[in-house]
């Protein structure tokens, strides 16, 4: 399939009059000098042979049976970026066989070998960290520079269990008979459904099939549509690290009919998910008919508390990166500004001052902080939860529109008197959004930060080491960042409690999500 053809026929669910409707480019020039940068960016990726277009099945590039294709977006421009197969059941079919092979060789290597394989892949992928960076910021919009970092970051998880294959123990259980020996073997759970969302093109997929693979496991990726080049890139490097054709497959296309495969089939036991709430609790439900083992990253409602008693330009920087990094749009991104009513007027001055400065614009170009948003549906639920805030009696303090530039990008908002049953606080926004509520007493602000169903990501800002310990304890959630906003990293557990999801993925804990334990007693040791 070649780059920016048009689509034989191109799949229903994703037709490029519904993608982009109703957006114009306000400023034609700005949107002709990207087209022509893009294309350069995609004639180099071409020739490095990482532009690739056709899903991975058993280490075949395959188009979807039947020829329809889905175009792809540089949401900067809403340019046809390519073409690449709209797959459904018979592919996702094929696939899974392919992987139920494969796994039948790939688990029977040493953790040695498959260690050498997945170090090979890491060493290749920061290799093309550019090329790879370039096509996150062609398909996804984010900030080449951060781009660049998401490759370093999601390579990262792929290093880290490379190393840890080498460290899946089993365990010797006192026995409580004298003729007795009980075991506990770990051993891979097999064929794993890899669903990704678009935020983050590489780092979902490698933080869950680094660990598959270093277990042994043989997985079926199914990227967001939206952002599916840097999934085959990823794709093309993993046979290039010699990681053998079926352990890794690539099925993108009618997501429905692709999960549906997946969850009917009793060759795939386990399914990792990062993804919507709505769509996380189907795929839960749907693995119930074979019993699957599931693991889910879902939605967040992050709380961002700033006590009187937080160092302001800490709270500041803090607050800026958890909120407005990928414009918003990550789930561990600050839904919530909580802040204590003694700091509310500094805080919210100096913040404001702080996203004044973030400079909006094509992720190619230089100084970006902040690029377009995915898709006009991202901005239209921007625009209404803002709308309601507003409603309710909310003020816009920056922002609050979306930006001259036009296509999807919005401006950076910050919007103050914000209350806590607005929608912009019951849901997340996952827009460069940052809602100030107020509060007056601790108890109160873990009240207001824990009254959700969600339980992903929540960060506080204060300098008193007793409050932070008690903070951190009553917070229902599975991750917090003191003084910090930033706090991803492969070597912690990333996850949620309540209805933000199941599981652990990064750290050595993000092993066990891809082993089953089999207990062996070995009997009758008295006799020869
Ligand atoms: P987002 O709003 O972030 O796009 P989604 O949950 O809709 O979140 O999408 C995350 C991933 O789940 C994407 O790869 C998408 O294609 C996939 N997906 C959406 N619906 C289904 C479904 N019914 N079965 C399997 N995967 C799905």
């Amino acid at each position: 399939m070649t780059l920016g053809r048009m689509a034989l026929r191109t799949c229903k669910l994703l037709s490029s009059s519904s993608h982009f409707a109703s957006m114009q480019p306000s400023t034609p020039l700005f949107s002709r000098q990207i087209s022509m940068e893009a294309k350069g960016f995609t004639a180099r990726l071409n020739s490095s042979g990482l532009l690739r277009t056709q899903g991975l099945i058993g280490g075949r590039w395959t188009d979807a049976y039947d020829g329809k294709t889905i175009e792809v977006y540089n949401p900067a421009t809403g340019e046809v970026v390519a073409n690449v197969p709209c797959m459904g059941g018979r592919e996702t079919n094929d696939a899974i066989s392919s992987a139920y092979d494969a796994f039948h060789s790939w688990s029977k290597l040493t953790a040695a070998e498959r260690s050498k394989c997945l170090r090979k892949w890491y060493d290749l992928l920061i290799a093309h960290k550019e090329e790879l960076g370039q096509l996150i910021t062609l398909e996804q919009g984010k900030p080449l520079k951060e781009a660049i970092g998401e490759v370093a970051y999601g390579s990262s998880f792929i290093e880290f269990f490379a190393e840890e294959a080498k460290r899946v123990y089993g365990d010797i259980i006192p026995s409580t008979l004298a003729d007795r020996r009980l075991f506990v073997l770990k051993q891979p759970v097999g064929v794993v459904g890899a669903i990704t969302p678009w935020n983050f093109p590489l780092a979902m997929i490698t933080r869950k099939v680094g660990p598959a693979l270093a277990c042994g496991c043989t997985v079926v990726i199914k990227p967001s549509e939206l952002t599916p080049l840097t999934a085959l890139a990823a794709a093309e490097l993993s046979l290039q690290a010699g990681i053998p054709p079926g352990a890794v497959n690539v099925v993108m296309g009618n997501a429905s009919d692709i999960g549906d495969a997946l969850l009917a089939s009793p060759q795939v036991r386990k399914i990792t998910f990062t993804g919507s709430t709505a769509v996380g609790k189907k795929l839960m439900a749907g693995s119930a008919g074979t019993v699957k083992k599931v693991s889910l990253e879902l939605g967040g409602n992050a709380p961002c508390i700033i006590f009187n008693d937080a160092d302001l330009d800490v709270a500041v920087k803090g607050t800026l990166a958890a909120k407005f990094r990928n414009s918003g749009q990550t789930c561990v991104c600050a839904n919530r500004v909580i802040v204590q009513e003694g700091i509310y007027e500094k805080f919210a001055n100096a913040f404001a001052n702080a996203v004044q400065n973030l400079q909006v614009g094509d992720g190619f170009s230089e100084g970006v902080a902040q690029g377009p948003l995915i898709n006009e549906a991202a901005v239209q639920k921007v625009e209404s939860f803002v709308q309601d805030a507003i409603s309710k009696g909310a003020k816009v303090l920056l922002g609050g529109k979306r930006h001259s530039l036009g296509m999807t990008f919005y401006e950076p908002t910050v919007i103050g008197d914000v209350k806590n049953e607005m929608l912009i606080s019951r849901e997340e926004v996952f827009g460069p959004v940052a809602p100030l509520l107020r509060f007056k007493t601790e108890e109160e602000a873990i009240r207001i930060a824990n009254d959700t169903n969600a339980g992903l990501a929540a960060y506080i800002f204060t300098t008193n080491v007793q409050r932070s310990w008690r903070v951190c304890e009553a917070l229902e959630y599975g991750l917090v960042g003191v003084n910090e906003g930033l706090i991803s990293t492969e070597v912690a557990p990333f996850g949620g409690v309540k209805q933000s999801g199941l599981g652990r993925e990064g750290s050595k804990y993000g092993m066990d999500e891809y082993l089953e334990m089999k207990y062996v007693c070995l009997g009758n040791m008295n006799s020869n």
